[in-house]
């Protein structure tokens, strides 16, 4: 009997389905293929195959089973036509980028950024005759004001790390297209089952499979996504030929995540929201941003592009750097680090981590002040962690 295609089914389904390439022994979990290259019948196949004539695995650089699971079952859950899976999450967003710039051109990208996407647009691309203008990713007026004859990308990250602000893509999306150029989102805090930039107008999506989409701290990993036009005429030759792609082991990783990524998040969603409400007027804290909350500044962009809340909540410690650092160490349950999305809950301190390297003047900006504390919720019941935050707070 014919298995009905993935795309009638809900995303749930799709994260457990999609993609699978069952090999001859009829593998119930999907099978991890350790290899560099492949093996063809003959010198004319070998010959077709290089040349595209044929379809198939040529060498795991740019093509690979477990890898093509893994692309396959992330496009089905985004409602795009082709992926193309990278090394870590900054391989992914330095690929999309790269791939669509060349000397004298211009990128306009929210300041709100992650540390490494920010330094690849000002720094790197900088290197290669490659300008950018930072703007309010909130001000509308600011995207359009900034573009020049020469714009060719728009970058945005929502919600953004770590003040968790939202922005307005499909927008932002036509400001870009009536510019003629491309808008690439980072939808690492969203995770696919929240928010689908490519159905909001977005060309290309890119995520740091690091997060949530591993979401149990063991490998790095990244993918691109958009439509078959635009990984062939962007993505595709830069990924083939100067090769930040990811092992078939932590594709296959990556693959396995994906089948528990719903239940997951939404667990970790569910506690993130209680935290937030816990939190929230506490005398020791004096602002907290949590974007499933109807106090959060944007919250008509919210409820009108996304379908779930966040992972993650933000919020400033009173007493600066002396407060929050009193905070995390009292902390017994979270753990102090600079990651996020983990099956443990975990909190960073912006600051002193992500964010040094900015002036203080910058982060002021970006409202990321001294005591201000980035947490992200994990699997935990959600009664232990409160007990920790609140028995923290006493330390402040
Ligand atoms: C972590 C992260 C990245 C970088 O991903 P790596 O897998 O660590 O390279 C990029 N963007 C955002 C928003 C992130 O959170």
């Amino acid at each position: 009997m014919p298995a009905p295609s993935v795309e009638t089914y809900r995303p749930e389904t799709r994260l457990v389905h999609a993609g699978a390439l069952r090999s001859a022994f009829g593998e119930i979990s999907e099978a991890l293929f350790l290899t560099q290259a492949y093996l063809y019948e003959s010198a004319e196949e070998c010959e077709a195959r290089f040349s595209g004539k044929i379809p198939g695995y040529v060498y795991s650089r740019y093509s690979n089973p477990t890898m093509s699971m893994f692309e396959q079952r992330m496009a089905a859950l985004e409602g795009a036509e082709a992926a193309r899976a990278t090394a870590t999450g900054m391989a992914a967003v330095t690929t999309a980028l790269m791939g669509l710039v060349r000397s004298g051109d211009h990128v306009v990208a929210a300041k709100a950024l992650f540390g490494s996407c920010r330094w690849v647009i000002e720094e790197w691309l900088g290197r290669f005759g490659v300008t950018s203008t930072l703007v309010d990713g909130v001000d509308l007026e600011q995207w359009r004001r900034a573009v020049t004859r020469n714009t060719k990308v728009f970058f945005l990250e929502s919600p953004t790390n770590p003040t968790l602000e939202v922005y307005d893509i499909g927008a932002i999306a036509e400001i870009a297209h009536a510019a003629g150029a491309k808008l690439v989102v980072d939808n690492v805090f969203a995770t696919p089952l929240y928010q689908r930039p490519l159905a909001l107008g977005a060309d290309c999506v890119v995520y740091s499979a690091t997060k949530h989409i591993d979401g149990q701290g063991r490998v790095l990993g990244g993918i691109i996504l958009g439509s078959e036009k635009f990984i062939m005429d962007h993505v595709h030759q830069v990924i083939r030929q100067t090769g930040p792609s990811l092992s078939p082991f932590n594709a296959w990783v990556l693959l396995k995540g994906l089948e528990t990524l719903s239940v997951r998040v939404e667990r970790a969603t569910r506690t993130a929201a209680a935290v937030a409400d816990a939190l929230a007027g506490h005398p020791k804290i004096t602002r907290l941003i949590y974007p499933g909350r109807k106090d959060h500044p944007q919250a008509a962009t919210i409820a009108k592009q996304m379908t779930g809340g966040s992972t993650l909540c933000s919020f400033e410690v009173k007493g600066g750097k002396e407060g929050a650092f009193r905070f995390l160490n009292a902390l017994k349950l979270v753990g102090i680090t600079n990651n996020l999305g983990d099956a443990k809950s975990l909190v960073t301190h912006p600051t002193t981590t992500t964010h040094q390297r900015l002036t203080p003047a910058q982060r002021a900006e970006l409202g990321i002040g001294d005591g201000l504390v980035r947490f992200s919720a994990g699997l935990e019941h959600p009664d232990d962690l409160i007990g920790d935050l609140l028995g923290a707070l006493e330390a402040v």
